[in-house]
């Protein structure tokens, strides 16, 4: 939104009951409530979705990053109603969409892929079989995943049958689809991901990495632009390949190529996200560039031919969450008595949040970004310190606390860690 108003371009927002007073019900041109909190029957129902798009006559849908945001039939259905769908056609979706089609994908455009299965896994047999092929240990993931669920480690041969079965229940239960598929454990990776954009006309480009190393549970909280780890050589091939997948799909619109990186500094492509990410901004920060603006100028079928980006500086963007950090990172809804954003200069904070709303506890904890970027490292650190400390949430308790404490320890400060962080790492409660 707003992209669109810099571009002049009316908004419309669609929102679920409980989300009424959110940001951006206020802040587009007109909003549309398209039915209560349940998921499916608002954020995932197409129907309310295209009916208030037609009520509003709206030329494009922009999906965002959860949802629909990549679900092929919404492309789709966007398509024959004669609505834009502000990202990539169903087809294309459909060969990245499912994480192990977008791996044999891959392996066909010559991208090395993480070595696993070479389909779903059916059986215990087969599943011993592969297991013991790409060797131990190994990671039982679910095809259609997301937010890092369902996932199982697996270290040795007798664990296989109980976790098969308990990773196939749970994908069903969280995805709708219970396929499975095995892929080698790579031990002390980083997760590094290459932002690119491709327009109608075949012109792809990439805007060098993000690093998503700090996860909890396999879920991202903190991510920062350049990575300590690549170098310009790397960020070249890295980005060549994330390059070469775009094209073997003919892709058009924004996405991102996730990567595990070893310690030996080989990279494997893990799966490919059809939608802006969460972590946009850190790449906007050092790119000088909106990427939902480029967005909107490749669905309304604009050029990349000539533009060119220029990194610059340092990005970190830290996940700000209504969890407790002294509490497993149990969820914390409720009011915000006071929610007071930081300011000065390289400090953006991207939320829906303001002083008297509440948080609800239907959806993602999330309730804001804080996204910092300085010359170096270094000064992004003490900017994002600073940030935090000026960052100040009455009413429910937040991951700043927990954000804090990261910035100051020196493994962080090092750069030099890998996806198992936060496992050693001890939150202190004050
Ligand atoms: P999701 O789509 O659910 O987020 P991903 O496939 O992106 O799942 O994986 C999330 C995280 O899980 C990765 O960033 C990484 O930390 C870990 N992971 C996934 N696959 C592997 C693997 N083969 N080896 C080691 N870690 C992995």
């Amino acid at each position: 939104m707003h992209a669109c108003r810099e571009m002049g371009i009316a908004s419309v927002a669609v929102y679920s009951t409980v989300d009424v007073d959110s940001l951006h019900v206020k802040y587009a041109d007109e909003a549309v409530c398209i039915g209560p909190p349940l998921s499916r029957e608002s954020y995932l129902n197409m129907p309310r979705i295209i009916a208030a798009a037609e009520v509003t006559n709206a030329d494009a849908i922009h999906p965002g990053y959860g949802f629909l945001a990549e679900n092929a039939d919404f492309s789709d259905v966007c398509h024959s109603s004669n609505i834009k769908f502000i990202g990539p056609s169903a087809e294309m979706i459909n060969q990245m969409g499912d994480k192990n089609t977008a791996k044999a994908t891959m392996i066909a455009a010559g991208v090395p892929v993480v070595p696993g299965s070479p389909g779903l896994v059916e059986d215990v047999a087969h599943a011993i079989e592969i297991a013991k092929k790409v060797g131990y240990p190994v990671i039982i993931k679910p095809t259609a995943g997301g937010g890092g669920k369902g996932m199982r480690v697996v270290h040795e041969e007798s664990q296989i049958e109980k976790n098969l079965k308990t990773a196939q229940n749970e994908a069903g239960m969280a995805f709708g689809n219970s396929g499975v598929y095995i892929e080698k454990y790579l031990e002390n990776p980083r997760h590094i991901e290459i932002q690119i954009l491709a327009d109608q006309h075949g012109n792809v480009i990439h805007l060098g990495e993000r690093d998503c190393t700090v996860q909890r549970r396999h879920q991202k909280l903190i991510e920062e632009t350049p990575s300590p780890v690549v170098s310009e050589e790397l960020r070249a091939e890295m980005g060549a390949a994330a390059v070469a997948a775009a094209k073997a799909i003919n892709y058009e619109g924004a996405g991102t190529i996730e990567f595990l990186v070893d310690k030996h500094k080989k990279f494997y492509f893990m799966e490919m996200n059809t939608r802006i990410q969460v972590e946009h901004p850190v790449t906007e920060q050092r790119y000088d560039v909106d990427l939902v603006r480029e967005q909107i100028l490749i669905a309304a079928g604009g050029s990349l031919a000539g533009k060119n980006f220029v990194p610059r500086g340092h990005s970190i963007e830290c996940r700000i969450n209504a969890e407790d950090p002294e509490h497993a990172f149990r969820p914390s809804p409720g009011e915000l008595q006071v929610f007071h954003t930081p300011g000065g200069p390289g400090v953006r904070v991207d939320s829906h949040c303001y002083a008297s709303y509440v948080v609800p506890s239907n959806y993602d904890s999330m309730i804001g970004k804080l996204i910092v970027t300085a010359h170096t490292r270094e000064e992004a650190i003490a900017r994002m310190s600073r940030a935090l400390d000026e960052f100040i949430v009455v009413g429910i308790k937040t991951t700043i606390p927990f954000h804090k404490q990261v910035m100051h320890d020196p493994v962080f400060q090092s750069g030099d860690f890998d996806t198992s962080f936060l496992e050693s790492f001890r939150f202190e409660k004050k």
